[in-house]
């Protein structure tokens, strides 16, 4: 196997080996993660090809999970997502300055969110890859899901909103998105990025066995940095950067549940709430982070 020896992104050829981590989820292999000196890019070497990918998914648990409330882990999980849930549509509210509108929610999964901002008036796309995810979010919240391959056909400067909810990390090329999205956007409108925070307390603290990890499916290891720096070169600005505080609670028990520790969820509680109290002061330093980007007036 060779191993790239250039940057992905900006094809420095400046990079040097940041950690390994294993695939908790699926295969139980072991990555590389690289980190590039001159963007701060951190990239999974050598992933599956993009044909070879979605065996790394387990799709049909990812989609029953959705509704599932057996274990007390679950019922956490749902008291979470709806937490968000109205989160995520204050902040889509706040950032654009609006009520309604035309969204664009990449990544739409089984349609959760694409469906709470239908209810409250927003006329909202999912795009999503995964046929079986888009078919639960057609026909259970009657969600206009489609393919990816679609989004070339919206209109340019149609959009007030694009969202990507731990989205970006996945995707092959992050940047050919976001000029796609620069595209669509109205210039007035926003998008919302979340993604998981390699500067975080809790990266730093789990090391290789931080959850968010999550290769060979997480292609991409954002910092703040090299999240604003990919932004600006497709045509963005940086507005705010905002914590998902939450997270870190989710993240600390999966790591405990992926090592086979007893008590993960109990485990995973008081980790996250130490590694709170410990960086409550530490700008960016939340285990998720979510950017909030505005076109460049050029
Ligand atoms: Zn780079």
């Amino acid at each position: 196997m060779t191993e790239k020896t250039f940057c992905p992104q900006c094809r420095s050829e400046d990079v040097s080996f940041l950690l390994s981590a294993r695939d908790h989820l699926v295969s139980g292999e072991t990555y590389t993660i690289d980190r590039c000196r001159r963007c701060g890019l951190a990239f999974t070497v050598n992933p599956p090809s993009e044909d070879e990918i979605h065996r790394y998914y387990v799709s049909d648990d990812y989609i029953s999970h959705s509704d599932k409330k057996n274990s007390l882990a679950d019922y956490f999980y749902h008291i979470a997502r709806g937490l968000m849930l109205r989160k995520k549509y204050r902040l889509v509210a706040g950032a654009t300055g609006r009520k309604t509108g035309n969204l664009i929610d990449i990544g739409s999964g089984t349609g959760y969110f694409a469906s709470f901002m239908q209810k409250k008036g927003w006329t909202v796309t999912g795009i999503e890859l995964n046929d079986k995810a888009r078919e639960y979010s057609v026909t259970r919240f009657a969600v206009n899901a489609v393919p990816p391959s679609e989004l070339s056909e919206v209109d340019e400067l149609s959009v007030e909103c694009i969202t990507f909810w731990h989205v970006l990390e996945h995707l092959y090329d992050p940047g050919k998105w976001l000029s796609e999205v620069n595209r669509i956007l109205k210039d007035e409108g926003r998008c919302l990025i979340a993604l998981p925070n390699l500067d975080s307390a809790d990266a730093r603290w789990y090391g290789n066995r931080w959850a968010a990890l999550d290769v060979p499916r997480h292609l991409w290891h954002f910092s703040p940095e090299a999240l604003v720096r990919l932004a600006e070169d497709h045509g963005f600005t940086c507005d705010r950067i905002l914590p998902m505080p939450l997270d870190i609670f989710y993240i600390s028990a999966l790591g405990y549940k992926n090592e086979g520790r007893r008590l993960a969820l109990a485990r995973g509680l008081v980790a996250g709430l130490l590694l709170t109290a410990g960086s409550l002061f530490r700008k960016n330093s939340a285990s998720s982070l979510i950017y909030v980007l505005s076109k460049r007036r050029s």
